[in-house]
């Protein structure tokens, strides 16, 4: 295209009128390169230390006490600038800055989930066939199978006793930790066992078994030897019983580390960036927060990738009674404060796939290094089970974003009639506050190596910065 004068009048008026959606390397990337570098190996370590909500939620506790938030106390009337969290249980989190204006102004909130798609041990999962130990899982979360097996893992979660002790176990992390494993079938051999299956069945749910040991005890009499060497490794090492894995919380997640991919280390891969990304990064936004002008607040939640039930997810009351508390202590009234009040519902979306572009449209598909995706809808076909933001909160979002310089741009997830998925928007839109997905485009989004663009990134954390100031 032409430059500067020597444009025609036609390529001016393209330029004011038609929608762009350039890449961030335009513009936004030269300004923000020397930030990037910091940020982005900040966030690598988060990833790399919080790979189960739990240690999501205890890592967000630390960065939050080290920047002088509280534990959240109702009785208490808070004063503009005041920093203050909630833990609900260990796995979901809810954190505050006071603003300067009264709480039934409403709140800015944005909303991400830090559980992430993983396989969950069952309650009695150690067995032995032909002189090997195992352990039986049950997938948590949307997974393809067949890419969790012959990847190194590790188990991650607590044991409760029944005198109620808790006995916390990481095991596959540290360089010299053994690490466990799924085994798969050769090729030689998978002819009429696998490969003739579905590919959605290439391997079956009941065949996530992972392989935790080989040696058996020295005693003739003992049936399941194998079995009971791990046992015994397991009550020496941790005290613990097989009656005990009763009361467990244990979920096998993939032992590599999270690390820069491309020639060019533009990328980012790493297990769990569905949502931790987003996680992240509003912590990150939240932190710099000393005395914004209405109370910014953010939500960490649990147990979005299974629907949200259960009371560590935003299908609960969880967000209702924090907020409840929190406008009795400021002498607000609730429906007045739920009803001015705006969020993001942070997650992720699925970027365009230049292998399948298929099942993209791809005037509406978001794409790495696009900046940050703003969703207007979810759901899936007839856009069922969306909340959908209105035009005029779209016209909102697109205000505070361009003022801030933060590049973004539109997502969908995949063609219509092709599938669909949702987030937490829903459960707050119910609670009568505007909404709109904003999130990170990533390849690979469910697989235990997702890849995110450290400019997306970068993007998120300005834009809900952006959002987190706006009046
Ligand atoms: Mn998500
Ligand atoms: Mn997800």
């Amino acid at each position: 295209m032409a430059s500067g004068d020597k444009k025609t009048e036609l390529q001016k008026l393209q330029d004011r009128i038609l929608l762009k959606n350039d890449s961030v390397y335009k513009e936004f990337h030269k300004t923000i390169k020397d930030q990037l570098g910091g940020f982005s190996d900040d966030y690598i370590a988060f990833l790399n230390r919080a790979k189960t909500e739990r240690e999501c939620a205890a890592a967000a506790i630390g960065m939050l006490e080290e920047e002088g938030f509280q534990p959240f106390d109702a009785a208490k009337n808070y004063k503009a600038g005041e920093r203050v969290y909630y833990n609900n249980r260990g796995r979901a989190l809810i954190a505050a800055v006071i603003g300067e204006l009264p709480l039934d102004e409403g709140f800015n909130l944005c909303a991400a989930h830090i559980d992430s798609p993983r396989l969950d041990l069952k309650q009695n999962p150690v067995y032995e066939d032909y002189e090997l130990a195992f352990l039986k899982t049950h997938y948590y979360g949307g997974i393809k199978k067949y890419q969790w097996v012959t990847i190194p893992l590790s188990i991650h979660g607590v044991v409760v006793k029944k005198d109620g002790q808790t006995v916390e176990i990481v095991v596959g992390e540290q360089e010299d930790d053994p690490v466990f494993c799924i085994n798969d079938l050769l090729p030689h051999l998978s002819r009429k066992t696998q490969d003739t299956r579905a590919a959605k069945d290439t391997i079956k749910g009941e065949e996530l078994n992972v392989l935790i040991g080989s040696e058996p005890v020295q005693d003739s009499e003992i049936k399941k030897k194998v079995k009971l060497n791990i046992l015994k490794i397991l009550h020496e090492r941790y005290g613990i019983t097989e009656m005990d894995l009763l009361s467990a919380d244990l979920a096998v997640v993939p032992a590599f580390k999270a690390r820069y991919v491309g020639f060019d280390s533009s990328m980012i891969g790493g297990y769990g960036q569905d949502d931790r990304v987003c996680a992240y990064t509003i912590l990150r936004a939240l932190l710099e927060q000393k005395s914004p002008q209405r109370t910014a607040l953010c939500v960490l939640a649990d147990k979005e990738e299974t629907g949200s039930e259960g009371n560590t997810g935003l299908c609960s009351d969880m967000l209702l009674h924090f907020v409840t508390q929190l406008s009795r202590c400021q002498r607000a009234e609730l429906e007045t404060t739920l009803l001015n009040s705006r969020a993001l519902s942070a997650d992720v979306n699925a970027a365009m796939d230049p292998t399948f572009p298929e099942v993209m449209e791809k005037s509406n598909a978001c794409y790495l290094a696009h900046g940050l995706v703003v969703t207007k809808f979810t759901g899936s076909g007839g856009k069922s089970g969306t909340s959908e933001a209105s035009a005029e909160y779209m016209a909102f979002v697109r205000r505070i974003l361009d003022s801030a310089g933060v590049p973004w741009q539109v997502g969908e997830l995949g063609k219509v009639d092709e599938g669909g998925g949702g987030t937490v928007a829903k459960y707050l839109a119910s609670m009568g506050m505007e909404v709109v997905d904003a999130g990170v485009a990533l390849l690979s989004m469910h697989s235990p190596f997702e890849i995110a663009h450290t400019a997306d990134i970068m993007a998120a954390y300005k834009g809900f910065g952006a959002f987190y100031s706006s009046i």
